[in-house]
């Protein structure tokens, strides 16, 4: 055989063995990825052409040259298709179907011209072996059918480049060797097959298939060195890495899909083996994170790490497809503990009292109220006291409203610390304080108030050189709480012990008084 024609049998079977060997590493690596699938296609259609022209080359006869011919144009049609397909994929554009239609439907018209030309020589107008060269070479006359299929390719080649062009412009410098390499990649194919149709080429030799084995080296080296096609794919991958919020992606089934590493910082039951588990599974020892998971109800999410409280906001999104079939959701955990914390300590200093920093009297109120209500159950005594600082009035006017201030909270101070934990004290208002006691006989209330009126009486403030020293009177009210009987409400607990405070105060001030008068419930 002629050494010439070896040589370039040679060459398009190594085209045809590397567009199969990317055609794997394509169905392996890229698939997926943006433009991936028509990179597997055209790679295929290409590894078809170059062997059926390998073997059109080695024939001898035009019957055996027809039949190559015919299965290279199997392929050849839709080779500049799926390249511009690709390339759409690869920037993200889409086409609308009649694009579709015309795309595919002209290869169809091709390949229905093609294999019945000698019916109508529509596609070539005439098919001979030329004798005048070194080897039997098919010798082809292009009809209408080819010069209409010589323009689409030409026309999808130059919209390729052209997105291409446009995607060059978009990209950072980092990724234009890339795209550079790709546009290249289409060129030498179109420089091939102008050599071929403008007859320059060698012994009439086609060098579309010879010089697609350089294309696909081309974009070979750009998808294997540039990792083309996995940009996209890993620039995902790093957004969802660098996301603060913890992500866990779930498919239909509640089975865990994807999650990211932030997730694992906060719930690190995730570990590295939690893909393919039942979410279930994997969070088996958050209970109430499941709840909110499976009832799919937004809502923060409180979640000890280490002796550390936080709170997450639990935010759902839903996975669809481009037809919105629901496949699955998105789960992110949002770090709001500092918004709880804040709201925690608003709602704290609107409890506390401005001048004395105890407890105000909405507050008090409020859980009072809860106390009463718990302690229902229990069948246990309550006392409520309220108390006044006597003949304020006077402290006030003798050395000054700052020195008052003094007072208050000098007497506040002193209160609750000889107060227990579980009482409830606060500024009722003005110079009125008044005591919650929980689980607090009267006698017992008593015996502990009237300790604290001695220690306040025994105490004073310096103001301006001065000792000032006040004296408070107290009013006690107690009930044994029953919850077969009904229970006072705290406002009627708090009016009795403002009785027996103002009884204090017709009794000389100074003194502790207990509420008397006999009602329908029973005292102690
Ligand atoms: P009594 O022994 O009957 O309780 O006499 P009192 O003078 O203490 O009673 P009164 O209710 O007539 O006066 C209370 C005074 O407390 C009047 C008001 O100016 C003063 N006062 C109320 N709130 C404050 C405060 O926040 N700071 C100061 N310095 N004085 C206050
Ligand atoms: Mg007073
Ligand atoms: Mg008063």
């Amino acid at each position: 055989m002629n050494q010439e024609l070896v040589m370039y049998i040679l060459i398009s079977v190594l085209g045809g063995s590397i567009s199969i060997f990317l055609c794997g590493y394509g169905l392996v690596k890229i698939k997926d990825a943006p433009g991936g699938r028509y990179y597997v296609l055209a790679t295929f259609m290409c590894a078809i052409f170059a062997f059926g022209y390998a073997f059109e080359l080695a024939s001898t006869s035009l019957e055996q040259m027809k039949i190559w011919l015919r299965v290279e144009y199997l392929a050849l049609p839709f080779i500049p298709v799926f390249i511009l397909l690709m390339c759409f994929d690869y920037v993200g554009k889409k086409l609308k179907q009649w694009a579709y239609i015309l795309l595919f439907g002209i290869p169809i018209l091709t390949i229905t011209l093609h294999y019945t030309n000698d019916f109508h020589h529509i596609y070539y107008t005439s098919m001979d072996v030329r004798t005048d060269t070194p080897f039997p070479i098919l010798k082809l006359e292009g009809g209408p059918g080819f010069y209409i299929h010589s323009i689409f390719l030409y026309v999808c080649i130059v919209i390729s480049v052209g997105i291409l062009l446009m995607q060059f412009r978009k990209v950072t410098h980092k990724f234009r060797l890339q795209t550079s390499l790709m546009i290249a990649g289409l060129l030498v194919p179109v420089m091939g097959s102008v050599f071929y149709i403008t007859e320059t080429s060698p012994s009439s030799i086609d060098l579309g298939p010879v010089s697609m084995s350089i294309t696909f080296i081309l974009h070979g080296f750009a998808l294997l060195s540039f990792q083309m096609f996995n940009v996209v794919p890993i620039a995902r991958e790093t957004v969802f890495e660098s996301i603060e919020e913890g992500v866990i992606v779930l498919n239909q089934h509640d089975v865990i899909v994807d999650y990211n590493s932030a997730i694992v910082a906060v719930l690190p039951s995730f570990g590295s083996h939690a893909i393919g588990k039942a979410v279930r599974d994997i969070l088996n020892d958050h209970p109430l994170l499941l709840d909110i998971i499976f009832e799919k109800q937004e809502g923060d999410y409180q979640l000890k790490i280490g002796d550390v409280t936080n709170y997450f906001y639990i935010k759902f999104s839903p996975v669809k497809t481009k037809q919105s079939t629901l496949i699955g959701k998105i789960i992110t955990l949002v770090n709001v503990t500092e918004r709880v914390n804040m709201e925690k300590k608003l709602k704290e200093l609107a409890s506390i009292d401005g001048l004395t920093k105890i407890y105000n009297r909405t507050y008090f109120l409020d859980k009072a109220g809860d106390m009463i209500k718990n302690l229902s159950v229990s069948g246990d005594s309550l006392s409520i006291v309220m108390f006044d600082i006597d003949h304020f009035k006077k402290v006030n006017d003798q050395y000054g409203h700052d020195a008052g201030d003094q007072v208050l909270i000098s007497v506040a101070g002193l209160t609750k610390k000889y107060l227990r934990n579980q009482d409830l004290f606060a500024r009722y208002g003005g110079e009125e304080f008044i005591i919650c006691m929980p689980d607090t006989t009267g006698l017992e209330a008593y015996e502990m108030i009237d300790h604290l009126r001695k220690k306040v009486s025994g105490s004073f403030i310096v103001s301006s050189n001065d000792k000032v020293q006040i004296t408070s009177s107290y009013g006690i009210s107690t009930v044994l709480l029953n919850s077969e009987n009904g229970n006072p409400t705290i406002q009627e607990l708090m009016r009795q012990a403002d009785q027996a405070l103002y009884a204090a105060k017709r009794n000389g001030r100074n003194c502790v008084q207990m509420y008397e008068k006999k009602a329908q419930y029973v005292y102690v």
